[in-house]
């Protein structure tokens, strides 16, 4: 019997969230020890977390189920937000997807201001909804006759892949050009050290997310956060597994929420790296992230892949509508990565010989 029937049809125009090169793959490829791969892809912070949030999870109890009330509490004083505007989420990823259920049916349609985070895609064909591409560059903008066309739009600043931060002024004209629910995706904000979260208080459409993956290190324990205006977070909370964070993740967010002298010192090491690295590379775009978008001579594909073959992982762009295939983008490493790189790309790789 053939059960494929019982999938949902929305499936067949659904391309699998892509992560990129796995380390494994790249040490296959590269015939060096999976131990010695750099990892530059990904857009992970190669300090860490704070010593105090492994220690939270050792201490954190596994036979009841977790209690989030107290990483609220901290994300409250983090952003300066009420509790009741926090929502939480086992990685920022969670909440996109929980959102994209809140408002999106099967047909409606969603905007997605490219190139952006693929991510937003996915789950908005996810829900048999329709994503409606515009261009990022000059500025995102929602033309004349379309404030009524969709439930959400998606914005990113500092924007992934590109680093590009959007500007007050941009938001608010989207905010108020459109009827739909506008999501600022800010994973990257404490790179920039500037952040567009207030205006939640002025626009009952707009959510700031926000994630403890990059910044404060913690990719692997999943855990992500939002600012929500009162009626969305109210069903936001209605909608969402009470118990989907586990308690060593909690555990750990709240004991990195008291250390933020550790977080701090950590964004102002990669973001000097990040001004050295584009110092070395003329070709690569100013960035507000942990993260250089650079435009290759040669096919994007051919660069990743000559980079692979020396134990290096980047992200090939040209997988990401609106990249075209001539872009990769590089994660600010620790230093002797970031040479590592450099030497590989600038040897070479890079640009025609
Ligand atoms: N938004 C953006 C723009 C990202 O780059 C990422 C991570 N790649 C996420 C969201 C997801 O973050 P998390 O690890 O919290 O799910």
């Amino acid at each position: 019997m053939d059960y494929a029937h019982n999938l949902r049809p929305a499936l067949i125009d659904v391309s699998p969230d892509d992560a990129g090169f796995d380390p494994r793959d790249v040490a296959e490829a590269s015939g060096i020890p999976l131990e010695n791969v750099i990892q530059l892809g990904r857009n992970e912070n190669p300090f860490g977390p704070s010593p105090r949030a492994l220690e939270a999870v050792l201490d954190a109890g596994a036979n009841r189920y977790p209690d989030r009330s107290q990483f609220v509490r901290a994300i409250s004083s983090y952003t300066g937000f009420p509790e009741e505007n926090v929502i939480a989420g086992a990685g920022l990823d969670e909440l996109i997807a929980s959102l994209c259920r809140l408002f999106l049916d099967p047909k409606d349609r969603a905007l997605v201001f490219i190139p952006t985070y693929p991510y937003y895609e996915l789950q908005i064909r996810l829900c048999g909804a329709l994503p409606i591409h515009r261009p990022l560059f000059p500025a995102p903008a929602i033309p004349e006759g379309m404030s009524g066309d969709h439930k959400l739009a998606f914005l990113c600043s500092p924007n992934n892949p590109t680093g590009d931060l959007l500007g007050e002024e941009a938001l608010r004209a989207v905010l108020e050009s459109t009827e739909g629910v506008v999501f600022l995706d800010e994973a990257y904000a404490e790179f920039a050290g500037m952040s567009l979260i207030d205006l939640v208080l002025e626009h009952e459409n707009l959510v700031v997310g926000r994630t403890l993956s990059k910044a404060f290190g913690l990719a692997g324990l999943r855990l992500g956060y939002a600012i929500a205006p009162d009626w969305i977070a109210d069903q936001y909370r209605r909608c969402s597994p009470a118990f989907g964070i586990s308690s060593w993740s909690l555990a750990a967010g709240v004991a990195s929420l008291g250390d933020l002298d550790h977080m701090h010192r950590s964004v102002a090491r990669l973001v000097s790296e990040r001004e050295r690295m584009k110092g070395a590379i003329p070709e690569a775009c100013p960035s507000q992230g942990n993260f250089l978008y650079l435009e290759t001579e040669e096919r994007s594909a051919i660069v990743a892949e000559g980079l692979l073959r020396k134990g290096i992982a980047v992200r090939d762009c040209a997988t990401i509508p609106g990249c075209g295939d001539h872009h990769i983008r590089v994660t600010v490493g620790r230093p002797e990565e970031n040479d590592a790189f450099l030497g590989a790309y600038l040897g070479g790789i890079g640009r025609y010989l």
